[in-house]
């Protein structure tokens, strides 16, 4: 390590700004849809049928983005405590928590950010159990406290192949669900309108991809905590063509990049795959630790979830219910191995970092004897360590800093 910078400048993206303009119309249109009942308002889980809510003229808000924001303003540790003494469990989903714990005391980082009084009214609120039963049971909270109805599909967990039977099943509980989304909606679903929805989702992930796959470049024009804020876009916007417009700005200035050979990380070195949720308010610690070693993390399996391209124009039911169960969060031992075997492969990975995100057992896969098989498998280095999303007194900086240092020394010495 005698020849890495000391210091770690973030190379900020160019399009942060038109990101930062579009994320901030997004939620002035939200605020407004609620304030003004010029439109209906639904949540939804962030890989929940918002396709389906957005033909029906819905504005789709997302918890989670505003669990995210509660993470990245550091403010989550602080209302998580006021959920706890109202019975939800500290070792629940800190998104959950914090969001539910924030909304107790009034209180929202939208307020700051966009200028909101507070979280859009709900008319209606949609899940998928595709990720975790938490965003039924925290929905399930919203719903009786604004009197709103609450609908969802239920999606089978550790599905190794996605094969007819359950696709038969989850089409129809698609279908079930438009009766009640109509019904709160005031419009019929016109299925060309769902068809156009769901054609810019997937030009929308077609994108996003692209983006993501720049990583595989040597140097990298593009790291995983880069990847965290630009995904913005392809979570809550995806069905609206300004989410289409914003990528291919982003793909063209990373394709800029790697014409010109510009770096995200000077002098790279290293490169890393990420397995977990991000610790939302360490994100700038993290680039910098990785940027002055010399390491830059190019893929993850969190930024690499909003790729859906099993969605399909043609038949809009059918290409939801395997998009949204083709994840990777929804699957097998055996598949997650296979994925991560090709990622590593694909953007030539030196070493691989498991965070185990304490409230979030579905996103944390250290838990079973993943990293040591793929370990044995890929002949690379991992290092797990323990944190959370967004409950920050599950993280030691110490320990974190400390075993990351070892990686990178082992790493360097091989090099
Ligand atoms: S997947 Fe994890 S972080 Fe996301 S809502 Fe579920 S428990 Fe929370």
């Amino acid at each position: 390590m005698a020849d890495a910078p000391k210091t770690a400048a973030i190379k900020k993206i160019k399009a942060a700004g038109p990101m930062k303009d579009l994320m901030g119309a997004y939620f002035k249109e939200l605020d407004e849809a609620a304030r003004q009942r010029s439109a209906r308002v639904a949540w939804c889980s962030s890989v929940g049928p918002a396709e389906l809510l957005r033909a029906l003229g819905f504005r789709v808000y997302f918890p989670e983005n505003h669990g995210a924001l509660l993470g990245t303003s550091r403010l989550a540790t602080e209302y998580i405590p006021e959920a706890n003494a109202i019975g939800y469990a500290p070792t629940i989903c800190s998104y959950l928590t914090s969001d539910v714990g924030a909304w107790l005391k009034k209180t929202t980082p939208l307020t700051k950010a966009f200028g909101m009084e507070g979280v859009p009214r709900p008319d209606l609120l949609a899940f998928n159990t595709n990720q975790c039963r938490d965003v039924q049971d925290w929905f399930a909270f919203y719903s009786r406290e604004y009197q709103v109805p609450i609908v969802g599909i239920e999606t089978p967990r550790s599905v190794n192949e996605v094969d007819a039977a359950h696709l038969a099943g989850l089409t129809a509980q698609y279908r079930a669900l438009v009766p009640k989304l109509e019904e709160v909606a005031g419009q019929k679903l016109d299925l060309d309108r769902l068809r156009e929805v769901v054609a810019s989702s997937y030009r929308c992930t077609l994108l996003w991809k692209q983006v993501l796959r720049a990583g595989t470049h040597r140097p990298a024009p593009i790291t995983f905590f880069d990847g965290t804020i630009h995904m913005g876009p392809a979570v809550v916007l995806r069905g609206d063509p300004r989410a289409e417009e914003y990528y291919q700005l982003l793909a063209a200035e990373l394709e800029e990049r790697i014409k010109g050979g510009v770096a995200a990380v000077e002098g790279e070195r290293l490169r890393f795959y990420w397995d977990g949720m991000p610790v939302w308010g360490k994100l700038r610690e993290h680039a910098e630790t990785f940027a002055a070693a010399q390491g830059c993390v190019v893929a993850s399996t969190y930024c690499n979830s909003w790729i859906f391209e099993a969605l399909a124009e043609k038949d809009p039911f059918v290409g939801m219910a395997r998009a949204y169960t083709e994840l990777f969060i929804v699957r097998a031992e055996a598949y997650k191995e296979r994925y991560l075997e090709t990622m590593a492969r694909d953007y030539g990975i030196h070493g691989i970092i498991y965070h185990e995100s304490m409230t979030c057992p579905n996103n944390s896969n250290n838990r079973y004897g993943l990293p040591g098989r793929m370990a044995k498998k890929l002949g690379i280095p991992y290092v797990v360590i323990q944190g959370d999303l967004n409950d920050l007194r599950c993280y030691s900086d110490e320990q974190t800093r400390t075993q990351l240092e070892a990686l990178f020394e082992q790493l360097h010495d091989r090099a």
